[in-house]
């Protein structure tokens, strides 16, 4: 299985009925984007900036950021590079930029929020990112957004940061929208229109809908993205994105055996995976045949169970 894998890592993957599933590699440093470019990788599909911000005394300027994001698009060779803005806040706080105590960090200023509130360390950003996108193709992502407002502001601060480059918009850049929050998630016909691209951050997904903390040992049996809770609206961000908005997963629930196939049948056409697993992602979609896991995926979202709804694609998970 593993040397089938091997085999078809450098070619794009096809489910059996011919849908290609584009599948990406998500990083948090250089070392992963030769990883993703070894392992066959169509596309750096989520890039976890934090690496650049956290454990340090002042923020990364706009030139330290572009020779960051310049080194990961060379090791990526041409690939698309999808750069997620700032997710700090949560459990993630910066000593340079404290953010308003909170007895909830996971529901307080983090991600957009924070980049919305720090104009200054966003436009730094931004104007790196456009600065790379004028050399590969890149698109930018924000995390956590919840509102229609808040991605519209994003939006405007990214295009101030093209206008004050001077030089046009990038021909490749295109820009994407975390979905993690349930609002966003039921909201998604609304912010559609505003993104090419809406990108499912399965693990905070899962956490805030079913209220059940990521890495809290305690709640972890609940914490589960199998919930026909969380599938439905997995599907449901599907169904309101139309032909026009692409969706992709990039929570880890995407690397989990039988998810490929669910996420497919939900209506997902990318995947984004630890380097490391995107062989055995690229073989699970060309096990999967498009009409017939979306028949499953159906009976799947109406399950009374996470382990239910597993089972319809995990047949060695029995309930
Ligand atoms: C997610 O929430 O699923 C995600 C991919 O983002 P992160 O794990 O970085 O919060
Ligand atoms: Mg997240």
């Amino acid at each position: 299985r593993r040397r089938a894998a091997a085999a078809g890592a450098h070619r794009p993957a096809r489910t059996i009925d011919g849908v290609e599933v584009r599948v990406g590699a998500n990083l948090a440093g250089l070392a992963d984007a030769t990883a993703a470019a070894a392992a066959g990788a169509d596309l750096a599909g989520l890039v976890r900036t934090e690496f650049l911000f956290l454990d340090r005394g002042t923020a990364p300027d706009v030139d330290e950021q572009t020779e960051a994001y310049r080194a990961l698009a060379d090791a990526l060779d041409g690939r698309r590079l999808t750069l997620r803005t700032l997710d700090v806040g949560g459990d993630k706080p910066l000593a340079y930029a404290p953010v308003p105590a909170s007895d909830n960090p996971f529901l307080g200023v983090r991600g957009l929020r924070f980049s919305l509130l720090r104009p200054d360390l966003f436009a730094a950003q931004l104007t790196a990112i456009v600065r790379v996108a004028h050399e590969t193709p890149v698109t930018v992502l924000f995390p956590m957004v919840t509102t229609v407002d808040e991605l519209a502001a994003a939006r405007a601060a990214l295009d101030e940061a093209v206008r004050a480059e001077k030089r046009g918009t990038p021909p490749g850049l295109e820009v994407a929208a975390m979905v993690e929050v349930p609002s966003a998630a039921l909201k998604a016909a609304a912010l559609a229109p505003l993104v090419d691209e809406f990108s499912v951050g399965t693990n905070d997904l899962t956490q805030y809908t079913l209220a059940a903390a990521r890495g809290d040992e305690g709640v972890a049996a609940l914490g589960t993205p199998w919930d026909p809770g969380v599938l439905r609206l997995v599907g449901a961000v599907c169904r309101a994105a139309g032909p026009s908005t692409r969706v992709s997963v990039c929570g880890e629930f995407a690397s989990e055996p039988g998810a490929a196939a669910a996420l497919i049948g939900l209506g997902v056409r990318e995947l984004s995976v630890a380097p490391a697993l995107v062989p055995a992602v690229k073989l699970a979609v060309r096990e999967t045949t498009t009409s017939e896991a979306a028949r499953t995926a159906a009976e799947a979202l109406n399950a009374p169970t996470a382990a239910k709804a597993q089972a319809f694609f995990s047949p060695s998970t029995q309930p």
